[in-house]
């Protein structure tokens, strides 16, 4: 049984069908889902200082790898390898961007002289430009929607809410509403906080916003990292983001965080936008940034895949597979994600 059909339940579900497992999922109608929010960017290098991201080398061909077989699979397009340009502000930031791409294994990721020509006319003049040709976007949402499709054509899927105190405990697993299951795996997101077995893991969840524009007088290809990221989406929309709060965890928008977007907006666009939607979502992020995988200390029938926080289209892939070797061939976990490590 798999609770949750976010980003982490779905691939976890498919990798488990792969393998000829018998599933069944249960999911609230992606009720506060942060995958139904994300703008899906695989971003190699991260923060101030330009750094790579934790097993990027190992992550990134991995999750090419399954999104390029789901689109064959089910004849969609969800992945795009997209040049993430980065604004450089400063001399100093170009020389510290020059000075990584020089490394031998930032060099596949990082390029000190991209194209920017056409883009760089729609924003505010930054110092140069720096490019992640190693990037790329995955269609979250339309992920969501192909696996809805698919595990309901194949009667895998309740959309209703998981009721905790209807699970059942035997011998030989667990039993929900008459069905029978040697192990159920919580994919919550930020909802396992109510979880009555995992809410004691340090989860700090983070709110999220994002704004959709139109550019009513150009087309852009790339993803900008700016004072904010834009990146493209379908229906010539592009998405704006995103905010982080951690005070404020309701689900829905706000008028600071709208506020903080716009205000970004305004200093990088160079071009007339409109503002067409604004969306929230809570991030199931966790205190050491590391995803929450494994079995719970006292009872090996409930686990849990999670905490996969900012970077779920990078993460995801990876874990869900390696998750899958450790339940059915008992390859151990890396000790960094195993929830173990708090037990
Ligand atoms: C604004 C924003 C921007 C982001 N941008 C990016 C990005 O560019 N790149 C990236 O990689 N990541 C991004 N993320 C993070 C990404 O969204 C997450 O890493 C990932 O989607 C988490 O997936 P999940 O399946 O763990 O959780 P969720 O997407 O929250 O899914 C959990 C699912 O479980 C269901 N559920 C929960 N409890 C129950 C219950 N009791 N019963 C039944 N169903 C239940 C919910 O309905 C939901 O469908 C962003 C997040 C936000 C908020």
């Amino acid at each position: 049984m798999i609770v949750g059909q976010g980003l982490a339940g779905s691939l976890l579900a498919y990798f488990l069908l792969k393998r000829g497992q018998s599933i069944h999922i249960f999911d609230n109608n992606h009720q506060g889902a942060s995958s139904k929010v994300a703008a899906g960017l695989m971003n190699p290098i991260t923060g101030r200082r330009f750094v790579k991201s934790w097993m990027i080398d190992d992550l990134f061909p991995f999750a090419e790898k399954t999104y390029r077989s789901i689109e064959k699979e089910f004849d969609v397009e969800i992945y795009k390898k997209r040049e993430i340009l980065r604004a450089l502000f400063n001399i100093k930031e170009e020389n510290s961007w020059d000075e990584r791409s020089g490394i031998d294994s930032y060099e596949p990721y990082m390029n000190s002289a991209p194209e920017a020509t056409g883009v760089a006319a729609l924003f505010k003049g930054p110092f140069s430009w720096g490019g992640l040709p190693g990037a790329g976007q995955v269609d979250v949402p339309l992920l969501l929607q192909t696996f809805q499709v698919h595990f309901r054509e194949k009667d895998l899927l309740d959309n209703e809410a998981f009721q905790y105190d209807a699970l059942g405990f035997g011998e030989t697993g667990v039993n929900y509403k008459g069905i029978q299951a040697k192990k159920i795996i919580f994919c919550e997101g930020h909802q396992a906080r109510f979880n009555p077995w995992f809410s004691v893991l340090p989860f700090v969840p983070s709110k999220g916003e994002m704004l959709q524009i139109t550019l009513p007088v150009h087309d852009l290809k790339n993803i900008v990292k700016h004072k904010s990221y834009i990146a493209p989406l379908p229906n010539q929309t592009y998405w704006i983001g995103s905010t982080y709060e951690w005070n404020d965890l309701t689900e829905s928008p706000s008028e600071k965080g709208r506020e903080s977007l716009v205000n970004a907006l305004d200093k990088m666009m160079a071009v007339p936008y409109k503002v067409v939607n604004h969306l929230a979502a809570i991030r199931p992020t966790v205190k050491d940034r590391r995803p929450f995988i494994g079995e719970h200390p006292d009872n090996n029938s409930l686990l849990i895949f999670n905490g996969l926080g900012t970077k779920g289209t990078s993460l995801g892939p990876y874990w869900a597979n390696e998750f899958c070797d450790h339940l059915l061939n008992g390859k151990e976990l890396l000790s960094e994600v195993n929830i173990a490590r708090f037990f």
